[in-house]
């Protein structure tokens, strides 16, 4: 039997306001325990909410940015239960009437064709506190400094069809909410966390399976992982003969599987019913188009404009557009050196396995983009050569201020084009080379090409790596051919 897999995710992503989302309180992440929840995070009597403008001017830009309807009227609703971290009984979110409805993302998938994924809706909710089970023997401690932080949750329709298309949906997430600067998408202190729904089907069979949700996966790897497992487990279940029960399940990194966490049976009835002290918040066009006018490029339109207008491939494009930053780098090197395709090869070549190297990331380049984009305009324009720009790259990564051109001066790296000097390092290297010349002559001629590789690496090694090769190569090869 043939079995697909249908995924549709919940992804929760804290919004970067600097407020809770009906409080005053700071929303910094990392202060000590509970010195962030005011009394109205803590719903204590006579206290009343005040919605945060910011948190609904970054859910409105969010779902423009996705194309979606944005209606003109959403209802903040109270989702009813009792846990510890939730103080007042009830979490005050958006059941009926979200404030973003149906809009679509575009991924890209590893061999660069694109997919379209449909968003369901999104809503704005506040954040619970955090039970904290390890600082205390015997005991659970509380920290309330997260209960009232913004979280706008975005569902996806169940459309994806592969653990690598549910990341990739992910990632498109993650780069839309960063260019949007409506959060840090930092998924290790769980800025953005996602709820993972899987099911499998006969191939063929237009029915949904029953599908099992996976709480709580918190990295691109994880979601992959646990998806992986779950579509394994449910298969032999039902090839068993058994059948999928829908329940929420939680994935363990350490052992690489998804456990049960509740059935559907045990489910919570929320007893959601319109907040009574939030009022409805009705939107006019006047501020919609007072938002959509300070949209940034967003990913995929700068991902189709380096693709279309600077000509780069469809991989280049999408690698330099995944990140805002990562964009604007490449765009201010393209900008200082003039040319698309060589600041691409250096932003993705030297300067990203760099930044691997010393696990730093772009904002962080010792290298700054105006600088990279010099080495790369002194490069196309003769003044030095492949070799020699490594060379001055390094010496800028290593800290040594200044141009790329005070660099080429100080090292003395420009580029040796004059014909006699080359030909005088050539006629050393070939007189100091009697062995490897009898070997050149002595070969077939279809091998000599390759041999000539030993006399490059030699004139280069003596004229410091300054001259140039193509030069080199060229003379070499008619001096080397008038000895035969
Ligand atoms: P609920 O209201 O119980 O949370 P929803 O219908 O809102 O359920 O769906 C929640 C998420 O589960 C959505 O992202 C949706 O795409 C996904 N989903 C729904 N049905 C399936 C299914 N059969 N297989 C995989 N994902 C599904
Ligand atoms: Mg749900």
């Amino acid at each position: 039997m043939q079995w697909e897999t249908v995924i549709g995710l919940e992804v929760h992503v804290q919004l970067a306001t600097r407020s809770k989302i009906f409080s005053g309180a700071s929303t910094a992440f990392g202060a000590e325990p509970n010195t962030q929840a005011c009394a109205v995070d803590l719903g204590l009597p006579g206290v009343l909410p005040v919605l945060n403008e910011q948190a609904v001017a970054m859910a409105v830009q969010f779902g423009l940015a996705v194309h979606a309807e944005i209606p003109e009227v959403s209802v903040f609703d109270r989702k009813n239960y009792f846990y510890p971290d939730l103080p007042k009984g009830y979490q005050t979110s958006q059941m009926y009437h979200p404030i973003v409805g149906a809009g679509e993302v575009e991924i890209t998938l590893d061999d660069d064709t694109t997919k379209r994924i449909r968003i369901h809706h999104a809503h704005l909710e506040e954040d619970a506190g955090k039970s904290l089970h390890e600082d205390f023997h015997g005991m659970t401690g509380i920290d309330l400094n997260r209960a009232g932080t913004p979280l706008l949750e975005i569902v996806s329709e169940p459309d994806m069809r592969n653990a690598k298309e549910a990341a990739a949906y992910l990632k498109a997430i993650h780069s839309i909410v960063t260019y949007l600067g409506i959060s840090d998408g930092n998924m290790a202190e769980g800025s953005m966390r996602c709820d993972v729904n899987v099911s499998v089907r006969p191939k063929g069979q237009e029915a949904f399976g029953t599908r099992a949700e996976i709480k709580n996966v918190n990295s691109f790897r994880f979601v992959e992982r646990a998806i992986a497992f779950e579509v394994e487990r449910q298969i032999e279940l039902i090839e068993d003969g058994g059948s999928v029960v829908q329940e929420t399940r939680l994935y363990d990194p350490e052992r690489d599987e998804t456990r049960s966490m509740r059935t559907k049976e045990e489910a919570n009835d929320y007893r959601y019913f319109p907040c009574p002290d939030l009022l409805p918040v009705v939107l006019d066009e006047a501020y919609l188009e007072h938002l959509r006018s300070q949209l940034p490029e967003l990913p995929a339109d700068k991902r189709a404009r380096f693709q279309d207008a600077l000509g780069l491939s469809a991989y280049d494009a999408s690698v330099l557009s995944a990140s805002r930053e990562m964009a604007e780098f490449f765009e201010e090197v393209h900008r200082v050196c003039g040319d698309a395709k060589q600041a691409a090869n250096w932003v993705q070549g030297e300067l990203s396995g760099a930044l691997n190297r010393e696990n730093l990331s772009i904002q962080n380049s010792p290298v700054s983009a105006q600088q990279l984009g010099e080495v790369v305009r002194r490069v196309l324009d003769g003044t030095i050569n492949g070799k020699a720009a490594k060379q001055v790259f390094q010496a800028l990564w290593n800290g040594q201020g200044g141009s790329a051109d005070a660099i080429i001066d100080a090292k003395g790296l420009k580029q040796v084009t004059d014909t006699g000097a080359i030909e005088g390092m050539i006629d050393q290297v070939i007189a100091e080379s009697p062995a490897q010349v009898a070997q050149y002559r002595d070969s077939e001629p279809e091998k000599r090409g390759k041999m000539i590789g030993y006399f490059v690496g030699q004139v280069m090694k003596a004229s410091r790596g300054t001259a140039n090769p193509q030069q080199v190569n060229d003379l070499l090869k008619t001096k080397l051919d008038a000895l035969l």
